[in-house]
Order: C-alpha cells, then structure tokens, then sequence
C-alpha cells in the first residue's frame, strides 16, 4: 500500500472483510422493541465482560458518555473531572445544555488523577446554598493527555474517596481496552471500581459504529428511556451490534500492535518511547499549523492539538510498512 497514512485518529478504520461479513449475517430486528437479537447479544457480552448487570448500545460515545453521567448526576448537581477531559472539553457542552449537569475540574500532568485536588473540590450538600458534587470521573486512557493510562491504584483511590463522601463513580473508557491491553488489568477490575462508565468500539477495536454504557439494570433501563427521549432509538442496529461483537472477540488483543507502533512513530519523531502508554503520540513542535501542514502534503495525517502540540494515533489500519514510512516523513519533519 502507498496511500495517505493517517493518523488522525483511531476513529479512521474502515471494516474489515471479516467484519462486513459478520454484518452481512447478523440476525436483526427491531431494538426499540427490544427484539434485536445482535442488540441483545453485544449488551450482553460488554456488561459480563465489565461485571456490571447491563449495558446500552448507543450510537457515539458522547452520548454514552451523556447518559451515564446523567444516571449519576442530577440536575443541578456536578461532576468532577480532569480539566482536559473529553466530557469537559470535547462533547460540546452537553450534559449542561441537555441534562443539566454542571462540572469542576482538577488539572492533572497529562490526564492524571490528583487525590487532594479532588477532596478539596467535594462539596457536600448544603441546601440551598451550594452546588452538591454527586460523582467523580476519570478518563481511561486519557485521550488529551496522550494516551495515558491512569494507574490502577489511582482508581482505586478515586472509589476510596467516593464511598467516603458518597459520590458515584464515572469512567470514560472510550480506550480502556487499551488500558487494559498496555497492563494487563483484567476488564472486570476496571469495571468494578466505576457505578456507570462508557466504551467505544469505534476506536482501537475498529467498529464502524457504536459504543456502550455499563452500569446497574435499573440506570441502564433509565438510560435507555432517555436515549429515546434524545432522539438516539434505533431499530436494526444488529447490523452494527454484530461489527461490535466481531471488534470484541477479535480486535482487543491486537492493541499490542498499535501500542508498539506507536513506541516506533515516538523514535522516529525524536519523543521518549517511554512517554508512550498505548496507541497515541503527542509531538511538540514550534509551529502544529505548519507541521500538519507540511505532513499533509508528505501524506501522513495528523492533528494539531492547540499550537505547539501534533497527535498521532495508530489503529487497525496502519501495520508496520506505514509506520516505517510514517517514520521516515516524522523524522524529516521534526529535522526541519
Ligand atoms: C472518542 C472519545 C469519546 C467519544 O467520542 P464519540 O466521537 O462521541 O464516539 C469519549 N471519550 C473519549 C476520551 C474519547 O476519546
């Protein structure tokens, strides 16, 4: 292959044959009925595997992401998250424009959890007087932070704090299968320190569509009423459940390749390989702009993240051979 190489995201991934053959098969019906039996099937496998009783099938993982927060937050009440968080900085606004949810941060070295920032923000209920915090929320893998995986033990600390003060867990695991993969942390243990927490296929598993909320059956089955009342029922998505099901049983382990992959574009962009978790690389250069720019028209696709900072992000379209072009146009780049 001599194509573009992009690594804009690991949302880029087209279907695999096997996949689109999974889909072809799928058997389908109408799941705002509940009767899709590939609906059923995903939801079932992803709560198991998370040791939570449900899950919801939704379309984006912003709206499992909205949804989740909403059954643990309500309105009027606030969670607080890392300040480069994506429910803070990349959903839009949603959860205050559309349920009511209010938010502080903490600002964590890349992404991480800072356990005196997060008990000095706690606010109890006050009456009328104050903003009561109902939950706390990591990001697992941090996306803006770069990929990074919180430490097992930090979460642990967050579930501490939050039984103590009485608060919920949320955990945004769009990567947590990367999480999981790069430590080895059985699924389950990220499951069982988190109340709600939502999970992307469309990511490193290279679904076309679709993520999950896990949590109780009866916030999953609120869950599920609100995503009709914002527009989000769908009928025979079994035809994407089953692209799901495919990314589960056969894509997870393969992370390995991009975290690898991603340790290899690091060397040749001249960034620590060590300072790489998983499947994300930040470059810091004087001039993003013109660094995307430049990699454009080189063909490798990346993404200014502010004006000094490049993403790159390896996936399941991207093997060795584009990562050794990749690396000869980065190192070009970052000579220049
Ligand atoms: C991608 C992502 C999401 C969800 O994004 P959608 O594009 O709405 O599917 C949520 N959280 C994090 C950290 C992400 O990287």
């Amino acid at each position: 292959m001599c194509g573009v190489i992009d690594l804009r995201s690991d949302t880029v991934t087209g279907p695999t044959e096997a996949m689109r053959a999974a889909m072809a098969r799928a058997e389908v019906g109408d799941d705002v009925y509940g009767e899709d039996p590939t609906v059923i099937a995903l939801e079932e496998r992803v709560a198991a595997l998370f040791g939570h009783e449900a899950a919801l099938f939704t379309v984006t993982g912003s709206l499992a992401n909205l949804l989740a927060l909403r059954a643990v937050v309500p309105v009027g009440t606030e969670v607080l998250c890392e300040s480069q968080a994506h429910l803070a900085r990349a959903e839009l606004g949603a959860h205050g424009a559309l349920t009511g949810v209010t938010m502080r941060t903490w600002t964590g070295t890349r992404g991480s959890v800072d356990l005196a920032a997060i008990e000095s923000l706690v606010a109890p209920d006050l009456g009328p007087f104050m903003v009561r915090t109902a939950a706390l929320s990591v990001e697992n893998t941090h996306n803006f932070g770069g990929g990074t995986v919180l430490p097992f033990e930090d979460l642990k600390a967050v579930r501490e704090v939050a039984d103590r003060r009485r608060l919920c867990v949320h955990i945004d695991g769009a990567r947590i299968w990367n999480a999981h993969v790069a430590t080895g942390t059985p699924l389950q243990e990220y499951g069982g320190v988190a109340d709600v927490m939502a999970v992307c296929l469309s990511k490193g598993l290279g679904a076309p569509v679709g993520s999950l909320l896990v949590g109780s059956t009866e916030r999953i089955a609120e869950a599920r009423v609100w995503r009709k009342r914002l527009g989000g029922g769908w009928r025979q998505a079994g035809v994407l459940a089953a692209a799901g099901l495919y990314a589960v049983d056969h894509h997870v382990e393969r992370l390995a390749d991009d975290h690898r992959r991603a340790r290899r574009l690091a060397e040749a962009a001249g960034v620590d390989p060590e300072s790489v978790d998983t499947n994300i690389v930040m470059i810091d250069v004087d001039d993003a702009a013109a660094f995307v720019e430049a990699g454009r028209r080189a063909g490798l696709l990346s993404v200014a993240f502010g004006d000094r900072v490049v993403r790159l992000v390896t996936h399941l379209d991207i093997d060795d051979d584009a990562v050794e072009r990749a690396g000869q146009i980065l190192a070009r780049l970052t000579a220049a």
